[in-house]
């Protein structure tokens, strides 16, 4: 039983709440890790007002880390003290269908108890007092010491910034690893929302060598930032009147793929009638809203548009991570610039406060 500084959400529409908890030593299968960082991303506030059903109260949040192995439990074969590890939310155990299927990188042999929050053997590591408290998203990186299961954490080389290479646990991933997938040597591309994910997008296409990359967004202030990432053009949804039709204009008849990276149901329809006949691809990004519905007519397809998403980038967590790592390290990929706020975790409502304003892209709390 170790002492831990954690952000611990006690109910809906609560602040966060900077508590000292206990944190159990690891189970079978399991490893303690200790958070040198973690990203403040959107989807952890999906919890603030009781909206996520896979958050069960109270829980310490946080899924964007980065942090070190300090202990493992029985079982562990490939983990040891002193590694540098990126926790997964989305496992890799190797073995399920999904794994060994190769046409995806889901792995659901623990979503069950993962969205309960306990570990895959039922039970929480972390206490407050003698009140239990629940894991969110399997990660709880919110906390300077937190307990997941081994296949819930890609081991990354030991030289790159765990303060920088957090995000790659989730937005800067999702972002470039759904584009390297989907976006071909000189495509045009649009992005709609250049928030975490959208920003990620954008440089994931110029990697892939997309020669137009248009960004749709109705905040301007976002532009100087995805113009380095690599952004062409930029369609100010808060001024344009027909977005669809100034996408189609600047890509000359329309996107070979579009991605949509706000969750707003109306928005991914323009994405998918920004695509080009024949080919176009829409990968939806964004979680939308519980229960929506996204219609359209069937001829886009039939007409050889597809529509589809992704999660995590498509990137298999424990085996295609370390690619990422490596793009950062030589400079392809570029995440510290969009690390606008870096605060300790004592000021984490102050960060959630700026994210709520639409002020600056990510901030990182640290627990040094
Ligand atoms: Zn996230
Ligand atoms: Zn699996």
């Amino acid at each position: 039983m170790i002492s831990s500084r954690a952000a611990v959400l006690h109910r809906p529409g609560e602040p966060l709440r900077i508590e000292t908890i206990t944190v159990a030593p690891p189970g079978p299968g399991e490893a303690l890790v200790e958070i040198a960082a973690s990203g403040l991303c959107h989807t952890d506030t999906t919890a603030f007002d009781g909206g996520n059903p896979s958050c069960v109260y109270p829980a310490v949040l946080g899924h964007e880390g980065a942090g070190r192995v300090m202990e493992v439990g029985p079982e562990v074969t490939g983990l040891r003290a002193g590694d540098h590890v990126i926790p997964l939310y989305g496992p890799e155990c190797g073995s399920c269908r999904m794994c060994l299927s190769g046409r995806t990188n889901l792995c659901w042999t623990i979503k069950d108890t993962r969205d309960r929050g306990v570990m895959p053997g039922g039970t929480s590591r972390f206490r407050l007092g003698d009140q239990t408290v629940h894991h969110f998203m399997g990660t709880s990186t919110f906390s300077q010491y937190t307990v997941l299961p081994e296949i819930a954490l890609a081991r990354i080389r030991s030289d790159a910034p765990l303060d920088s290479v957090c995000l790659l646990g989730c937005a800067a991933t999702t972002g470039a690893g759904a584009a390297l997938e989907d976006v071909r040597n000189g495509d045009s591309v649009a992005v709609f929302g250049l928030g975490g994910v959208g920003v990620n997008v954008v440089q994931g296409a110029r990697i892939a060598g997309a020669k137009r990359i248009i960004g749709v967004d109705t905040v301007a202030a976002k532009r100087p930032l995805a113009e380095r990432l690599g952004m062409t053009d930029f369609v100010d949804a808060s001024a344009v009147d027909d977005i669809v039709g100034a996408v189609h204009e600047l890509s000359g008849g329309g996107v070979d793929a579009a991605f949509e990276c706000t969750g707003i149901v109306p928005v991914m329809r323009q994405a998918v009638d920004s695509l080009i006949a024949g080919w176009g691809t829409c990968v939806l990004l964004g979680v939308e809203p519980s229960g929506a519905q996204l219609s359209f007519p069937p001829v886009l397809a039939r007409y050889g548009r597809t529509i589809k998403g992704s999660y995590f980038g498509g990137v298999k967590g424990r085996s295609g991570l370390g690619r990422f790592v490596d793009l950062y390290l030589d400079g392809v990929l570029d995440i510290d610039s969009q690390i606008t706020h870096r605060a300790p975790l004592a000021d984490i409502n102050t960060g959630f406060d700026r994210m709520g304003r639409g002020e600056g892209i990510r901030t990182v709390i640290s627990f040094d």
